[in-house]
């Protein structure tokens, strides 16, 4: 299967090829640098991560990759291999198939380039993003046969390139962010491809690492986010492992608070970040009203289902001490208790 899916890599390499060369010689090419300089990113930053762009117009890619005047006779069937081989990949869209022609554009149009890369470092996908503020601001590859993206995680196999002993990852939303760390030497940062965090993210993050720190945007979806990546980490943890939530001033995102404050300052609020059990708790306290008895009723109600998707083990026994202690009853062994009575009594 993966000797299937040998061309559709081999096209994504190229596009990749292509962008980056635009990034370079377009004659347009300064509004995209000029962007990127806007931003604050290095040449070297943009190099390592094979940030590309892709030019304006619908057929750029198309006629670098496809050419209709075979440069090297290239014959016709092996253009309309090369045509079906992209569109399978997501670089180009079929226009309506007028029964005469089969007819295709590029997807990327005048965009900012990230190339999304798997463990191997072979380019799977792209994020592109616009120069100014149209909609959609960010465009990513539609799933393809070499493309899950509730699987992939950008900047992980930069990350693993860069360092090969890593302790912890930072878990973050966007490509920018992912970049402007790597700037200021902040090598372990991963995002997630415009989805939420799955539990197959977090499987393969803690494959290496025994950490990963939660670190969404200074906002409302910031939030929400961090609420789901909780109830996705818990059955994860088992003991050992540690989830992590560091939660970012009002309309900072984590791109933005390093170039505001630096390496040091960012690093330090990761290692002060909350545990999960103190967010945990402290997120549902936000939800009750705690001085009253039946806030303390809600709250065990709350919390009681996150704890019991904990895997078996210390912290989970922990964890219901703990509610114990916020409640002032033991709803957990009251509950045994009554299973365990016998029927009749
Ligand atoms: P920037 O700093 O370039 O404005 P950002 O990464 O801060 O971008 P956010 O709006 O915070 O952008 O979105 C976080 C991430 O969510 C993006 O990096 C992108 O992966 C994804 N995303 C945002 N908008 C869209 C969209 N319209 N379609 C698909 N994915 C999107
Ligand atoms: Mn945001
Ligand atoms: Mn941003
Ligand atoms: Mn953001």
């Amino acid at each position: 299967q993966e000797q299937q899916h040998q061309p559709l890599f081999a096209q994504m390499q190229r596009a990749s090829d292509f962008y980056e060369a635009m990034l370079r010689s377009h004659e347009q090419r300064s509004k995209a640098v000029d962007y990127l300089q806007r931003r604050g990113l290095s040449g070297k930053a943009a190099k390592f991560f094979h940030i590309g762009y892709a030019p304006p117009g619908w057929d750029n890619l198309l006629k670098q990759l496809a050419p209709e005047q075979p440069k090297e006779q290239q014959p016709k069937e092996q253009q309309k291999d090369t045509i079906k081989q992209l569109v399978s990949c997501g670089m180009l869209i079929e226009k309506d198939d007028d029964g005469k022609q089969y007819r295709t554009y590029d997807r990327f149009r005048d965009r900012i380039m990230f190339p999304i890369r798997d463990a191997r470092g072979r380019t799977i996908a792209f994020g592109g993003r616009v120069l100014g503020d149209e909609k959609p601001k960010y465009l990513n590859s539609p799933e393809t046969p070499i493309f899950q993206k509730n699987r992939e995680l950008y900047g992980l196999y930069e990350a693993r390139k860069i360092r090969q002993k890593l302790t912890r990852f930072v878990i973050v939303e966007g490509y920018m962010d992912v970049v402007a760390l790597a700037e200021f030497g902040i090598h372990y940062a991963v995002a997630t491809l415009g989805t939420a965090t799955s539990e197959h993210h977090l499987r393969r993050l803690f494959k290496i690492v025994p950490e990963v720190i939660f670190c969404f945007d200074g906002d409302q979806a910031g939030r929400t986010a961090a609420a789901r990546a909780m109830e996705t980490v818990l059955p994860l943890l088992q003991d050992g492992l540690q989830a992590r939530f560091l939660f970012l001033p009002d309309g900072e995102d984590p791109d933005s608070l390093v170039r505001h404050e630096g390496k040091d300052a960012f690093e330090q609020r990761l290692n002060q970040s909350d545990h999960l059990p103190e967010f945990l708790f402290a997120h549902l306290k936000q939800q009750v009203d705690f001085d009253t008895l039946d806030g303390k009723a809600r709250l065990d109600q709350l919390a009681a289902p996150l704890i019991n998707r904990l895997p078996d083990g210390m912290l989970r026994q922990l964890m219901r001490q703990k509610l114990k202690e916020e409640t002032g009853v033991d709803s957990h062994a009251l509950n045994k208790l009554e299973a365990e009575a016998p029927a009749s009594s």
